[in-house]
């Protein structure tokens, strides 16, 4: 595992971001978000919200692993304090019982999150701001985001993790980077997002600074065929997140095309790069797009699918959020 600071400096440098370890191994964590602030306070709502549904202050955002094996310049987390190398990664992945770690149990982390969000949300209950109803519709979150930081499908127990929200009748988002096809084809989160990064290798080698294209083309495979074997009312919707960074992967939207009609996916979220944490020493302010850019690629994107027979629209669209929906 390449490591540039010590685990105590790592542990030290996530909390004081605010993210709250859960668990005794600290490879899991929650944190709570600005739209979850704004929403118990009656204040607004995400655009998950507008898109799927999801009331911010019902969602727990987290993740069981916060270490990630891509480092992607616009990843606004601090690189150095959660990066595994390629080599390790390899064990990590295929090791039935994983070498470097002991990891803690599905059902630990589960109850570990929604204790520690209860907890987080208990300081709203003094504020005059707080929205009665809202702060008590928080007490039994509902939803859980499972795409906080670093890579989800590196915790080997992704697929006992979803069940144990599910059973406690909560509904999941998994985010992905695609590096792990194998755990995609086991796993059935309510909704699977995959992020693309690029419309070809040679971008994406650039964009993610890592090495697994062909297993990002795996796992776009996967999710297509995950979409047609299961034909059911609670079957997996799926989603394709592309970060637009200006000058670097809002080009050849037809390349784009070819490898969203692999996936097939029930929506495509287009979304600007936001200038925020630790990505702003890598990237400029100029890399984030406007909101009217990104509206216009997406359309590209769309109209791209639907010259090559795949009819998608631009369907929706959150303009304080950067984020325009293709389904
Ligand atoms: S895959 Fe996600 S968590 Fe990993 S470096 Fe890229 S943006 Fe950050």
């Amino acid at each position: 595992m390449i490591m540039t600071m010590t685990t105590k400096e790592r542990e030290k440098t996530l909390e004081r971001q605010g993210y709250h370890f859960v668990g005794t191994q600290k490879h899991s964590a929650v944190k709570t978000c600005l739209w979850l602030r704004r929403s118990i306070r009656g204040e607004g709502n995400c655009y998950k919200g507008e898109f799927y549904g999801i009331n911010a202050h019902r969602c727990i955002q987290m993740t069981p692993s916060i270490f990630c094996n891509q480092m992607c310049l616009h990843c606004w987390r601090p690189l150095e304090a959660f990066t595994v190398g390629t080599e390790e990664e390899e064990v990590w992945v295929s090791a039935p019982v994983p070498v470097p770690v002991v990891w803690d149990a599905p059902d630990e982390i589960a109850e570990g999150c929604i204790k520690e969000q209860r907890r987080l949300i208990s300081g709203f209950k003094g504020s005059e701001k707080t929205s009665k109803t809202a702060f008590e519709e928080a007490s039994i979150p509902k939803h859980v985001a499972i795409s906080l930081i670093g890579e989800p499908t590196l915790y080997p127990y992704l697929d006992e993790l979803i069940q144990e929200f599910h059973s406690r009748g909560m509904t999941t988002f998994v985010v992905t980077n695609g590096t792990n096809p194998a755990v995609l084809r086991k796993i059935n989160p309510s909704q699977l997002y995959l992020s693309l990064n690029a419309p070809d290798e040679a971008i994406y080698r650039i964009v993610s600074q890592a090495d697994y294209w062909s297993r990002i083309n795996e796992s776009l495979n996967e999710m297509g065929r995950k979409k047609s074997r299961t034909r059911t009312r609670t079957r997996t919707r799926t989603v394709i997140r592309i970060t637009c960074i200006e000058g670097l992967n809002m080009v050849n939207s037809e390349g784009y095309a070819e490898l969203l009609k692999i996936a097939n996916p029930d929506f495509i979220e287009v979304k600007a790069y936001m200038h925020i944490g630790y990505s702003r020493r890598r990237l400029s302010r100029e890399s984030m797009p406007a909101h009217a850019r990104v509206r216009d690629f997406a359309r590209e994107i769309a109209e791209a699918l639907t010259a090559s027979g795949y009819v998608y629209t631009v369907t929706d669209e959150s303009e304080i959020s950067r984020v325009v929906l293709v389904s």
